[in-house]
């Protein structure tokens, strides 16, 4: 972010203009902390601030200050739109292409309003008019903090707002693990320690609180689901609507899910596929550098980081899980030895 885009925003901050902010279908914890964080102290700053998530907050996060007066397109979409048709200024965290919004997207990308971007994704598509884009930080919360911080306000960071953005940080990271080789990361962790975070309450409070027909799904789909394609150091997990049902699906409940396949020794990408109303829905997840983020754009229509992207089939799950096993054995699996033997 340079100097004069900070100025100008801050300065178009200061002139009353009724402020959205908006995240990505299917919030993680980096989508909810980082609007959530903004929220409080855009609120802080007298701004006439105003949140938009496509979803509602999965309920492990719902403990975050300010996560009641966000509205969910999936509860309210008429007022997410009256909000986005009313808006100048829009904040759009953690997603770069305005498809990630769902059924809001023509709603964005057809707004007049000035669209400010901060993202750590690649390659941003769409227009924005001022694009705070770093894929070297670990998540958009970390970049959040670091606007706050040239806004010259890091003094406005409360133990509320220190909390929303240490767990965009930390679920981004996967608890400090991956995205987090760059030293300044720590730097805002001291800081926001510093202001009242308690890090193994905040793991505690988004991890310790399954509901036990979660846990169970788990277990179900460890036990009965999961294929390992040993050659081509892959494995892959496909949830049908009966599997959910049976576990009492509730949003977020597969959160973390597409992790487990990759504890095992040697594999180095992991999928995986659920059925949802009206597509089935693909998370990736890799070791190494092979790149899920180009396998997702090139087969499923979809895109993310690295070793962590996500992406959709209009096929039956039985057949997207046969064109990603055809594309694992067929056309990837020297990419995927490659990547194997760099470990
Ligand atoms: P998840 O598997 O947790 O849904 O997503 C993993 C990563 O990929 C996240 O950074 C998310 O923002 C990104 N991602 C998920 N789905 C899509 C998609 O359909 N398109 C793009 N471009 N990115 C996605
Ligand atoms: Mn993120």
């Amino acid at each position: 972010m340079t100097s004069n885009e900070i100025t100008e925003i801050s300065q178009l901050l200061s002139e009353g203009k009724k402020t959205v902010l908006i995240s990505h279908a299917n919030p993680d914890g980096d989508a909810v902390g980082s609007v959530l964080a903004m929220y409080a102290y855009l609120k802080k700053k007298e701004v006439d601030v105003e949140a938009i998530l496509p979803d509602t907050i999965p309920s492990f996060y719902r403990w975050m200050e300010c996560s009641d007066c966000v509205c969910a397109a999936d509860r309210d979409q008429k007022k997410c739109e009256e909000l986005l048709d009313n808006a100048d200024l829009i904040f759009c965290l953690d997603f770069n292409a305005f498809g990630r919004v769902g059924e809001l997207e023509d709603k964005l990308e057809n707004s007049s309003a000035i669209k400010v971007l901060v993202d750590h994704h690649p390659e941003p598509s769409g227009k924005f008019d001022y694009m705070i884009s770093d894929i070297s930080v670990s998540s958009t919360a970390e970049l959040v903090f670091r606007l706050i911080e040239a806004f010259g306000d890091i003094k406005l960071i409360d133990k509320a707002i220190a909390e929303s953005i240490y767990t965009g940080i930390m679920t981004d990271t996967g608890s400090f693990n991956f995205n987090s080789e760059h030293a300044e990361m720590y730097e805002v962790i001291r800081l926001l320690v510093d202001r009242g975070v308690e890090p193994a309450l905040i793991h505690q409070r988004v991890y310790d609180t399954f509901s036990e027909s979660r846990m169970r799904l788990i277990g179900h789909c460890l036990l009965n689901k999961m294929v390992v394609m040993e050659d081509s150091h892959a494995a892959y997990i496909a949830l049908s609507r009966k599997d959910l049902n049976k576990y009492n699906y509730k949003k977020g409940d597969t959160e973390g899910l597409v992790n487990y396949p990759l504890g095992i020794e040697g594999v180095v990408f992991a999928a995986l596929f659920t059925e949802q109303d009206d597509l089935i829905k693909a998370s990736f997840r890799s070791k190494g550098d092979f790149k899920a983020n180009e396998f997702s754009a090139d087969h499923f229509n979809g895109g993310g980081h690295m070793n962590a992207a996500g992406g959709k089939s209009s096929k039956s799950l039985e057949d997207t899980v046969k064109d990603f096993e055809k594309l694992v054995k067929d056309d990837y699996k020297t990419k995927l030895q490659d990547a194997k033997k760099k470990i």
